[in-house]
This record gives structure tokens, C-alpha cells and sequence, in this order.
């Protein structure tokens, strides 16, 4: 399943992701603060206002058995 990712100022489209269950991905206007180890930020700037925008890859454990 493919996720867009919009800028959260203008809207416009600043990146497409796979959704496979295993990340949960955010799209943040400020870098989080705490970083935990399954977490990976990437910076993108949105192409049409400037805006640095924040994606968030957040990997979920495995938890089962
Ligand atoms: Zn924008």
C-alpha cells in the first residue's frame, strides 16, 4: 500500500512512501526532540514553500512469540 505524504504548510506532495505494517511514518513540522532507537527522521524541504518537514519512520517491534 503506497502512502503520500503531504507538507503540513502547503500541501503540496513531498514524498511517497510503502506502507507495510512494520513503520508507522509521520510527517512532523519540527524534529522530535527524543529520538528512540527505531526511529529514523528524514529532513525534506517541501519543494514549493520552503518549509522543512519532518518524515518520521517509526519501526514497530516484534513483539510475537
Ligand atoms: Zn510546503
Amino acid at each position: 500500500m503506497r502512502k503520500e505524504f503531504r507538507c503540513p504548510y502547503c500541501n503540496k506532495l513531498v514524498g511517497i512512501t510503502k506502507e507495510d505494517g512494520k513503520s508507522i511514518v509521520k510527517v512532523l513540522r519540527r524534529a522530535p526532540r527524543n529520538k528512540s532507537n527505531n526511529e529514523t527522521i528524514f529532513e525534506n524541504k517541501c519543494p514549493k514553500c520552503n518549509n522543512l518537514v519532518y518524515l518520521q519512520f517509526r519501526f514497530l517491534q516484534n513483539t510475537g512469540t
